[in-house]
Formats: C-alpha cells, structure tokens, sequence
C-alpha cells in the first residue's frame, strides 16, 4: 500500500533594499522538520549547558562581546543594510547596548541567580528557607525588524546566562541581520546545540511555538503576540510578550521647553519612528503650546532623511507595508480634521522614504491617536493642563512607556508614578531602554513579562523554594494524632492572629 507524505516546497526570503530597492539577498526558509531538529539538538545541549557554571558560561557569553566590539564597524554597516539606519544608530542602539547589557550581567548574574536565604516568621522555628532559580530548558525568541540585532540578542544571552539553550526565529524582513547573529554566535564558538538561528517567516515562528520548547519570548505586534499566547497555552508554557505602544509625551508648564523639543523630534523620528518606545502623543499644557511648537517645528524640519551613506539623521522605512500603515493614518487625520504641520508624503526617491512628518490637533477618534503608527510621525493634542495629559495618557489600549517634561522633578516624578505603563523618564527620552540596570516591558496591550535588569535574569529561570528541617525532633505539632489537640491549637490560632507570639508558642510546644 502506498504511504503518502507531505512534501514541503523549499520557500525563500527575497531581501530587497529599503534603499534602493533592489534586490540584495535570498535566504531559504526553515522547514517545520528543520524547526523540529533545532529544538531537538538544544534539548539535547541543555544539560550540559545548564550543569555549567555561570563563569563558565561567560566564557563564550564575553567571546560574544569581544566579536561585536572587534568586528563592531562592519557588522553596523551590515545591520544598515538590512534596515536602512543610520550607521551610528546600528552601532549604538543595537550592537553597543547589547554589549552594556553582557558588561552588566557579568558583574550581577551570579548574585542574581544564586540561592538565597530567607528569614522564617518564628512560627517556624528550627528550619531553614531559601529561594533558588533553575533553568527552563530550550527557550524560543521570536524577533521583530526595528532593532533586529539588540531584540534577538539581548533576550537569547539572558536566556543563556540563566542556563537555558536558546532558539532565536529572526523577523523575515531583516534576515540579513539574522544572517549576522548566527555569525557572532558562531563566532564564538558556543557548544553544538545551545544557540541556534532558523531563518523564516510567520509559518516558522508558529512552528517553533508549537515545538517542544520550554518557554517563548515574543516581541512584535498585538496581533502575532495573541496567536503566540493562544500556541503557548496548549502546552501550559510560560510566554513573555513585548509589543506595541502609543507612548505619551507630556509637556507641563514649566517644561525645558528647547530640551523637550529637542527631545521630542528625536524620540520621535529616531529609527524613522519605528521604535515601540517612539514618541506618539504629544500632550502639550496649553499655557505653553505655542513657544514648544515653535520650537518643535524647528526641529523637525531639520532632520534629514537619506541612506546609511549620506550622514544622515533617518533612514528610509525598513518594511514597506508599514509605508502603508503611515500613510493611511494621515490621511485618517487629515479627513478628521488634523493639520499636517510639516511632511505628510513619501520622499520621492528610489526606496523607502517618508517626511519627517508634524500633526497637530489630533483629537481621541483619530487612527493616528488609537493606533500604533511605527513611522516618522508625530501627533500633537493640546490639553488644558497636566491632569489632562495623565488622564488622556492612562486613556488608551497601550502601556509601554512614557516621558515627563518639568523643571520640578519631584513633581515629575509623582507625575510619573501616576502613568499606566512599564517605564517612565522624566525630562529624559527613550535611554532609559538602554540603562541595563533597569527592567524593560510593558502593561496592557503593550504586553507583561520584563526584561533587562535583575528581572530579565529571573524572567528565564523557574522559582524553587526549599525548606528545611534539622530533623532531630521525632514529630511536629500539626502532624497526625489530632485526638486532644484541638483545645490547645485554638489558643495558638488566637494567640497568634492577636499577635502574641510567645503565648502561641507555649501552645505549640503544649501541643506537641
Ligand atoms: P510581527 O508581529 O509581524 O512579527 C514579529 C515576529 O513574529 C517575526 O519574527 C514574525 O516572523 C513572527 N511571527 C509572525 N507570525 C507568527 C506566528 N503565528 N507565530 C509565531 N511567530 C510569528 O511584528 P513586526 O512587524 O516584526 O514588529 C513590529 C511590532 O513589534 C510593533 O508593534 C512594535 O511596537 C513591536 N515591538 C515591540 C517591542 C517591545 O519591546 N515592546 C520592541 C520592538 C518592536
């Protein structure tokens, strides 16, 4: 009888550039059995990996590091390639804070993740507790295309310093950058099975989440991080999700009003807009609105789109379909009433570019307001004062990060503490992302789960609680037999619950 078996046509990634347009490298897609081989060899290296110690992993984790800092300038001029930024931005924003980030881990990881004892209440006495972290196993990061290398990176070494071996699935629109990681880790010489690379797109990453992994860390859009959700729920595994954000920027009335412009074209266009922590509502006090504006038009109508060769401040757009997204949110906007202040249009030139884009009078119904724009624009509402702004802020489906602007920073600071979301800076913008000491995520449709810091060791390890007893005593009070007991376990119930420990204790005793 005939067997019949499903054959799976060898797919590829065409990769043009968003600077020219041409088409500039090909790269074969992994097949679900390739998937299925790769989480099979990591789940093969993990013992060993994980029986390693930290110093030991260290190793290979600084080899890493000494290749991005050796052969930094031309992997940036790689990174710009695949995404058209500029060559200071690839070397800053994606290779040096991945760099900061393993200084970081290796004066902190060993502390992070050692067993620690914890004080027992004296309830307890004669044992000992403690609090430990373990290894997960094989661990799959699944990537986006605005800082391909930082966002697959930063995770995968997290992942490998706590002890698990890692997967990384790159975005299918920067794979030349997927092309690079695996080269550095390469590099590096890990041992066979505890880093691996799969180029690929959607059917790979879904592949990888219904694989035998032990947990995935996802970062992209609201849409993907569902299906990941909903994949990672089958098999009860943890998921960690990093996705959009709308992120408010409040300018109180007695902002920096030239270092909060400069800020705000920045925050804003950097990346070409395309940052998850871009700026993307501008609340401006009304006592100030039209001195900031002044100054913010300013600054936007000096910033210079142009290719990774022409000095320039942006790039083009990295993934041609979210041109179209920027383009229908203008015009959402302009139909509904907003005023394109500056920009609004593609650039016409061979590849991917868009205006340094300033729109004013945005009001709550627009797109451009409700949903996440990932391109050089920036939405400006005016609001009668700061309470407004905090409230508008905390108003939304997003809870990523947010800035403050006000030359009292106590009062910014309270400001602060009153914002739905992950991260806040006060009079500073985006750089708190890359303070390795500070953990990174977000709140509602901005996703959970932390990275960076402390948090994002622990996040990739499993908590385990040990107690223990010195064992000389033959029995405890609450143990088997109950006959007679009750009385006196009710003098120690209120005794404690009235807070009067040494009365309860007596009991305890009594009843043993
Ligand atoms: P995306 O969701 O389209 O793709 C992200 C990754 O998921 C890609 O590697 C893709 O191939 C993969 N994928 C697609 N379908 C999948 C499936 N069914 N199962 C598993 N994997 C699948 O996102 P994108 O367009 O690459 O990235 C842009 C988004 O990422 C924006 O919303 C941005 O805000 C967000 N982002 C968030 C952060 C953060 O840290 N919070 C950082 C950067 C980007």
């Amino acid at each position: 009888m005939a067997s019949s078996a499903v054959v799976e046509e060898a797919r590829t990634i065409e990769k043009y550039s968003p600077v020219t347009g041409e088409k500039i490298a090909e790269y074969p897609i992994a097949s679900v059995d390739e998937v299925k081989a790769a989480v099979e060899a990591a789940s093969q290296a993990f013992g060993a990996w994980r029986d390693l110690s930290i110093s030991a992993r260290f190793k290979y984790i600084n080899r890493l590091r000494d290749v991005i800092r050796e052969d930094g300038e031309y992997y940036a001029a790689r990174i710009s390639e695949d995404t058209g930024k500029p060559l200071s931005d690839s070397l800053l924003t994606e290779l040096m804070v991945t760099a900061l980030m393993i200084d970081h881990y290796e004066k902190t990881a060993e502390k992070v993740l050692s067993r620690k004892r914890v004080r027992n209440p004296l309830v307890f006495p004669f044992k000992k507790s403690y609090v430990e972290h373990f290894a997960m196993g094989v661990v799959a990061v699944i990537s986006p295309w605005n800082f391909p290398f930082q966002l697959a990176v930063v995770p995968a070494i997290s992942a490998l310093i706590a002890g698990s071996t890692v997967i990384v699935k790159p975005s299918e629109v920067t794979p030349i950058v997927g092309e690079i990681i695996a080269e550095v880790f390469e590099k590096a010489g890990f041992p066979k099975g505890v880093f691996q690379l799969l180029q690929g797109d959607g059917t790979t990453g879904a592949a990888l989440c219904d694989s035998d992994v032990q947990k995935i860390f996802f970062t992209g859009s609201v849409a993907t991080g569902r299906r990941v959700m909903q994949a990672a729920s089958k098999r009860l595994i943890p998921v960690e999700l990093e996705l959009g954000g709308k992120d408010p920027f409040i300018v109180c009335h007695d902002a920096p009003l030239e270092r909060a412009a400069k800020a705000c074209a920045w925050g804003g266009l950097v990346n070409c807009g395309q940052m998850c922590t871009s700026v993307e509502r501008v609340f401006v006090v009304e006592s100030v609105y039209d001195k900031f504006m002044a100054l913010l038009k300013n600054e936007v109508s000096q910033v210079k789109a142009g290719g990774p060769d022409e000095d320039a401040d942006i790039g083009p757009m990295t993934f041609p379909k979210q041109i179209k997204i920027v383009e229908a949110h203008i015009a959402d906007a302009k139909a509904k009433g907003a005023k394109i202040t500056l920009g609004g249009n593609r650039i016409d030139r061979d590849g991917q570019f868009f205006e340094p884009t300033l729109i004013e009078d945005v009001t709550t119904e627009m797109d451009v307001y409700v949903e996440e724009t990932f391109g050089p624009v920036i939405p400006v509402i005016k609001v009668m004062d700061e309470e407004e702004a905090i409230r508008l802020s905390n108003a939304h489906q997003y809870g990523l990060n947010a800035s403050v602007w006000t030359l009292d920073v106590n009062r910014g600071i309270e400001i602060a503490s009153r914002l739905e979301c992950g991260q806040v800076t006060v009079n500073e913008i985006v750089q708190s992302v890359g303070n390795p000491v500070l953990p990174f995520g977000g709140v509602k449709n901005s996703g959970f789960g932390r990275y960076h810091g402390d948090e994002g060791l622990l996040s990739f390890t499993h908590t385990r609680a040990i107690m223990a007893d010195y064992g000389r005593l033959s029995t405890e009070p609450f143990w088997f037999p109950y006959a007679g007991k009750y009385p006196e376990m009710l003098k120690a119930f209120k005794a404690l619950l009235d807070g009067k420990l040494p009365k309860a204790l007596i009991s305890l005793v009594k009843i043993r």
